[in-house]
């Protein structure tokens, strides 16, 4: 028979280390990412998203958003670099930033799309002219020497980002093998043009569909969050607690998963690890302050010491 799925525990963590940086890398070689993310209403995602990306590890970020809300991000995370685009009535960033959006993305080795992005037509709008620009990664496995500097960026796709990606998959599909979605079920029901109780009633199914169809790895979230590759292989967390179904914590994910990916970590390995922190992250929270009610943004400084007890 074959396994359907296969358990992500720090027991399989431990047998798929993540990259560790050379010690005398600095913050370009230890990986670049650009953050598009954030809107007027919800400025807090690209927040989020972004502060995960340096608690995976990340060496280097910026943060592209609307422009009315960029200095304000600037003061929030004075990591970051922030970059304020024209914005639309809606206060998202407006379509038309895609060239000067793949110009800082060609420099970059990860680029996130998509958490707190509202302004939805335009974030379907400039997510296919970005992944059109660009060009695709080269393959890790054929050119290890070229990882993850050569070809351009991998990508991981959340929210906002996923709603065009049905309509037309040709942008995401040119980036076979470099990219990651983060959707839930209901975003899951959106990209296959289906109703959320039939994802519900086979996830894996419906995750292997879209994962073999536009050629990416799916982290399917969930009470149980599964990982699908594009040629099916899949595994399963089911490590969480349902403390983590609270505002702003698939934003954390989508940013902890392309923190792992600048790192030089796999598609399918970020995805794998970026859950399980996600989830140990809660547990850590619940054990220390309690199972409710601790915030989002409090999953994100327990990330550090999650990934050590894994060495
Ligand atoms: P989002 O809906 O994008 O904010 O993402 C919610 C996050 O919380 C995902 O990582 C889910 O896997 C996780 N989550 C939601 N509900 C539960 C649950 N009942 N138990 C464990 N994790 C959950
Ligand atoms: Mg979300």
């Amino acid at each position: 028979d074959r396994i359907e799925e296969i358990a992500v525990t720090a027991e399989l963590l431990r047998g798929m280390p993540l990259p560790q940086p050379d010690g005398d890398g600095d913050k370009e070689t230890r990986g670049r990412v650009l953050v598009i993310a954030g809107s007027v209403p919800v400025p807090g995602g690209a927040l989020l998203s972004a502060i995960g990306a340096l608690r995976a590890g990340a060496g280097k970020l910026q943060i592209a958003t609307a422009a009315s809300i960029a200095p304000h991000l600037g003061l929030a995370l004075p990591e970051a670099l922030v970059a304020g685009l024209p914005e639309t009535a809606e206060g998202g960033i407006a379509a038309e930033s895609g060239e000067a959006l793949a110009e800082r993305a060609s420099r970059c080795d990860t680029v996130l799309i998509g958490p707190g992005m509202m302004d939805e037509a335009a974030v379907v709008e400039l997510t296919a002219d970005l992944l059109t620009r660009l060009d695709p990664a080269r393959d890790p496995a054929q050119d290890p020497a070229l990882c993850p500097a050569g070809g351009g960026p991998r990508f991981v796709l959340d929210a906002g980002a996923l709603a065009g990606l049905r309509r037309d998959p040709a942008p995401v599909q040119r980036h076979a093998g470099n990219v990651v979605i983060t959707p839930h079920a209901g975003e899951m029901a959106g990209l296959l043009g289906c109703a959320r109780d039939r994802v519900e009633a086979d996830p894996l199914a419906a995750a292997r569909q879209v994962a073999a169809h536009l050629q990416v790895v799916v982290a399917l979230k969930g009470s149980c969050t599964r990982i699908v590759t594009p040629d099916g292989r899949a595994w399963a967390y089911r490590g969480g607690t349902v403390g983590l179904a609270t505002s702003g914590s698939g934003d954390t994910l989508a940013g902890i998963v392309a923190g792992l990916l600048a790192r030089g970590a796999s598609p399918e390995q970020a995805a794998i690890w970026g859950v399980y922190l996600h989830g140990e992250a809660g547990n850590r929270l619940s054990r220390r302050i309690g199972p409710l009610g601790f915030l989002a943004r409090e999953l994100l400084a327990e990330i550090p010491a999650a990934m050590a007890a894994l060495a």
